[in-house]
């Protein structure tokens, strides 16, 4: 076998430390371990040695990481750490890491910091010199990706649009151009909302895949064309329960387009009452969709309802 050389062992050494040469003397440790998105069993064996072995464990809430932890027989110390006090339980976890204690970050469900609390954390431990070492796992976002069957190469992870219609719009239309598959988080209270609004902003050949209840009893996984993803919804109000991630693809080539189902819908009624040109000046106006793109769909439109 060959020999390995001594600064080659030295270095193998310091990466199962991880990253060794960044710890300060006698400097505690962030652990950042990634929990399971529903299905208890999705967690790595590393992260139960990890909670296992750390002094203590901040974690979003301390009862649901308690059933975790107590499903595999870890009996460790727990403090909270959330959106609420972060700040605050941030500077208290860092002196404790400085004075060499290691602590895991975990969050509800999940990897820690995405769509989570965590970065503050993460921020003040790293200013502080501590190591900071995850500990990769589960993320509802990779998941779905990973079975959308999407050929996205390239996609933007979005997390949670605005809860409120104008500001999620607006979000929306700032994201509309961009030629990557959108990933986004949504509660079930709005998922026919944000679903509508998506399909009103974004091109209705576009496709979406709805993915519910990843690793849990109920999951499912659709894809279908953004215009037809309102009515599927609709049609059973048990696809509107659980947990979401939508994943729609990225803008299409400018030849394939086609208008918002929105401006789409208006148009048409427009056309049944008005002239073509003020059709399409309206409908801009009501939608927000180009004038000449409404124009071309509405000559189009009348042709093909001159060729019946
Ligand atoms: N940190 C988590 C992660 O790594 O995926 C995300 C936490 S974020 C507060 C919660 C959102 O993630 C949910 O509202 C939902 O959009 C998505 N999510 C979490 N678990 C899910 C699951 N099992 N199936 C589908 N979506 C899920």
């Amino acid at each position: 076998m060959k020999k390995r050389h001594k600064s080659e062992k030295r270095a193998t050494q310091s990466e199962r430390q991880g990253h060794g040469e960044q710890a300060s003397e006698g400097a505690g440790k962030l652990y950042v371990v990634a929990t399971p998105i529903g299905n208890l069993g999705d967690i790595s064996a590393r992260a139960l040695a990890v909670l296992a072995e750390v002094d203590l464990v901040a974690a979003e809430d301390t009862r649901t990481t308690g059933h975790l932890l107590a499903h595999h027989g870890i009996g460790a110390k727990l403090v909270a750490l959330h959106e609420h006090n972060e700040s605050i339980r941030a500077a208290e976890l860092v002196a404790r890491m400085r004075s060499g204690k290691t602590i895991a970050l975990v969050s509800d469900a999940g990897t820690p910091g995405i769509s989570d609390p965590g970065a503050l954390l993460v921020a003040r431990a790293m200013e502080a010199g501590i190591t900071v070492c995850p500990i990769p796992g589960a993320n509802a976002a990779i998941a779905a990706l990973s079975a959308a069957g999407m050929f996205a190469p390239h996609f933007l992870f979005y997390g949670f649009l605005p809860a409120k219609p104008a500001a999620r719009r607006m979000a929306l239309a700032a994201l509309r151009e961009l030629p990557y598959a959108l990933v986004l988080y949504e509660a079930p209270h709005r998922v026919t909302e944000c679903v509508a609004d998506l399909a009103a902003t974004l091109e209705g050949v576009r496709e979406i895949v709805i993915a519910r209840e990843l690793t849990k009893l109920f999951e499912a996984i659709h894809r279908c064309r953004l215009d037809e993803a309102g009515a599927w919804l609709a049609a059973d109000p048990n696809r509107q329960r659980g947990e979401f991630v939508l994943i729609v693809s990225g803008a299409p080539e400018q030849e394939q387009r086609g208008l918002p189902a929105e401006a789409e819908r208006v148009l048409r009624l427009l056309l049944a009452q008005l002239p073509l040109k003020q059709s399409a000046a309206l409908a801009a106006a009501i939608t927000g969709a180009r004038k000449n793109e409404l124009y071309e769909r509405a000559l189009a439109l009348r042709d093909a309802a001159g060729e019946k």
